[in-house]
């Protein structure tokens, strides 16, 4: 470099520069996880994806209640479904920055402070943009009878927005639906949702401090749901017969019950 010469800088070299430190939470995560030593659940950690969707879902899952075997599960078809949504998936190595976690705090009234996580697909950090991956499948049929772009998808991308915006630079929303034919993509507006973030995640609280099961809120998705005999069985949420079936051993499946 000009008029910088070696001798010219003093380079540090002694080692007592560098302390020892703690591993990263992040790498003693993924080992636990590795070996399967999970915590048990942690309680008032929220992912993004659950917010958005059937509270009651969400309830169920924050109680670490067990989930049930969809019957579709072991077909072909869906096999097949999960293998091409892998594939798919395959279209967030497009930008470097990817699979991004952030946790969001959320103060409770009880003073306690809950985590919404959320996971980014894609980030493109020369527009600041965020961009959400849907795969799924006959696109240009769900367009043309208006479930694309799907409402829950929209209010999930706008509270990445949240989330994510302590700590990148978010300017534009973007969710992309892929299918083994068509890609399309939809720019979202953004939306400040910090206040109905607080209110769902508060709900959801008191619920679980009043063993209170929330209202089901019944939608098409209820057959992907692996909490359907549950939901049915607690009343006010999925009617009809139930899709999945308990594990065995879970208290639905005793003796008697079924
Ligand atoms: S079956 Fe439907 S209403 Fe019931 S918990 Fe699942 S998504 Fe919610």
């Amino acid at each position: 470099m000009t008029g910088v010469v070696e001798s010219d800088i003093e380079i540090e070299t002694d080692c007592r520069v560098a302390e020892r430190f703690d591993i990263p939470g992040g790498i003693i995560s993924y080992l636990l996880k590795r070996n399967r030593n999970i915590n048990p659940q942690i309680r008032s950690r929220y992912w993004v994806s659950d917010i958005v969707g059937c509270q009651r879902k969400s309830y169920y899952k924050q109680l670490g209640f067990e989930q049930e075997e969809l019957i579709s599960d072991s077909t072909i078809e869906s096999m097949w479904d999960a293998a091409r949504g892998d594939l798919l998936h395959k279209l967030t190595y497009a930008y470097r920055w990817r699979e991004l976690d952030v946790e969001y705090p959320i103060p409770l009234q009880s003073g306690k402070i809950a985590v919404v996580v959320g996971r980014l697909d894609m980030y493109d950090w020369r527009k600041k943009e965020i961009i959400d991956l849907k795969t799924t499948k006959f696109i240009a049929w769900q367009m043309k009878n208006g479930f694309i772009p799907n409402p829950e998808d929209i209010l999930q991308v706008q509270c990445y927005d949240i989330v994510f915006s302590q700590i990148i630079p978010v300017e534009s929303l973007i969710i992309v639906y892929a299918d083994m034919s068509d890609i399309v993509a939809y720019k979202v507006q953004r939306r400040n949702l910090r206040e109905w973030l607080r209110t769902k995640i508060q709900n959801l609280e008191n619920c679980i401090l009043d063993s209170k099961v929330p209202i089901g809120e019944v939608s098409g998705l209820c057959k992907y749901c692996k909490y359907q005999t549950r939901c049915h069985n607690d009343g006010e949420g999925f009617i009809g017969k139930p899709l999945s079936i308990p594990k065995p051993n879970s208290e639905f499946t005793k003796e008697g019950d079924w």
